[in-house]
């Protein structure tokens, strides 16, 4: 129906779609509105994607990584299993970004010592740098770090950190100096004493995603889980962020594309006034738009991805693809609510998977970075270029 082949580099990756599109739509798909209604995470499909090296596909080669391409395929697995349940390649994606820390700056000890954990021993990374008081503006992180000895001393409240009560290891953003803006990543694991799981937040959508708050008291941590140079933590966050904003765009992307089957499926055979539903002008308007939108975030999240992988600045178009994908996906899902209201009346709150897909829609244009803060970012970019 879409033109997925034509941006996807090499005929491996496209065999590779193909398998997980079957994996998510016969595997992950009939579990998608049960995980949802019950908000619980799905250890089946944790244990399903482990077995097919999804949660290790941005890891270096050795330890189960996919090799090139890496952030092209972690956007092909998401979208393709977006498509049927965005909880779920929200595990993906959190696990990448987690463990990119260590991949991107850990020293060749740290990655012997933990990536076969992450992927033999199949442990979960968070990524804990949201805090009550800082979202938008990371550098105004309240957790520190402090020196003494051989080790570092954590301290700190972490908040809407996806994976929090399931994962094993944490990638934690702190303070190691006084000066705004000097924060380090410490690579922490969850048996250290200190840290501790708080609340388990209650979501509108992405229900079947574990996000928890963890705190961090007095967590002795050795001085070389210090990720990188002490004082560069917001510089491995903001590389991590060319990597993953493609991500949560395949995955507004993927909820998109779910959506509009959801509303293909439902006009199919229906009639109203002995006329096919199909053929009324206000739903071929809507099937328009919808596919429009797809088409439009497809070519944003995979030259976005593609950069990435070619090792070239992609953060305006990481940013672009990100923002314009997620509010694709909210305009898409809010009009196929309205073309299923149209077909169904009130019967519209009864499917459930076109109102998941609207309430996981909402998500993607908040979680790694707003959508303002995207429009943001963008503009700056573009404004550097312009100047020079
Ligand atoms: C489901 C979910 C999962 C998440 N997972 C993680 C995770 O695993 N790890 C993690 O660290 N964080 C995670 N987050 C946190 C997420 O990244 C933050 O919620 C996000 O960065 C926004 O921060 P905030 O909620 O504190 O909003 P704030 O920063 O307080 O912003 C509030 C509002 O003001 C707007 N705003 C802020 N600054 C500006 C500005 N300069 N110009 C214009 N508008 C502005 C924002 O767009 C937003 O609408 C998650 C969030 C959610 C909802």
């Amino acid at each position: 129906m879409f033109d997925q082949a034509t941006l996807i580099p090499t005929d491996e990756l496209k065999i590779f779609r193909e398998k997980i599109h079957q994996i998510a739509r016969g595997k992950i798909a009939p579990q998608a509105s049960l995980v949802d209604e019950e908000e619980f995470f799905n250890r089946e499909v944790e244990s399903l994607l482990w077995n097919h090296g999804l949660l290790t596909l941005t890891f270096p080669e050795e330890y189960g990584g996919i090799g090139k391409n890496k952030t092209v395929a972690l956007c092909i697995a998401v979208e393709e299993i977006a498509k049927y349940c965005a909880s779920s390649a929200l595990l993906l994606i959190i696990q990448a970004v987690g463990s990119f820390p260590i991949i991107h700056s850990g020293s060749a000890e740290l990655k012997r010592k933990y990536l076969p954990q992450m992927s033999k021993g199949r442990k979960l990374v968070a990524y804990l740098v949201t805090e009550p008081s800082a979202g938008s503006d990371v550098s105004g992180i309240r957790t520190t770090a402090k020196r003494g000895g051989d080790h570092y001393l954590l301290n700190g409240s972490k908040c809407f950190a996806t994976s929090g009560g399931v994962a094993g290891i944490y990638s934690v953003l702190a303070k190691t100096s006084e000066e705004k803006g000097k924060s380090s990543f410490f690579l922490v694991e969850r048996e250290f004493q200190g840290l501790s799981i708080g609340r388990t937040e209650r979501k509108l959508g992405q229900r079947g995603s574990n996000t928890t708050e963890v705190f961090l008291d007095n967590v002795k941590v050795p001085a070389e889980n210090l990720l990188g140079i002490e004082g560069e933590g917001f510089l491995i966050a903001m590389k991590d962020f060319d990597m993953s904003r493609p991500a949560i765009g395949a995955q507004a992307l993927g909820i998109a594309e779910g959506a509009l089957e959801v509303l293909l499926q439902s006009i199919k055979e229906k009639h109203a006034l002995q006329k096919p539903i199909r053929d009324y002008p206000i739903i071929q308007m809507i099937l328009a738009d919808s596919a429009t939108l797809i088409e439009a975030s497809r070519g944003l999240v995979y030259r976005a991805a593609i950069l990435c992988d070619e090792g070239k600045n992609n953060t305006k178009l990481a940013s672009m693809a990100k923002c314009f994908a997620a509010d694709a996906a909210m305009k898409v899902t809010t009009e196929i609510i309205d073309a299923l209201q149209i077909l169904d009346g009130y019967g519209a709150l009864g499917k459930l998977d076109a109102e998941r897909m609207f309430r996981d829609a909402k998500l993607t244009q908040i979680f790694e970075g707003t959508n303002q803060i995207q429009r943001l970012v963008i503009a700056r970019q573009l404004l550097k270029e312009w100047m020079g």
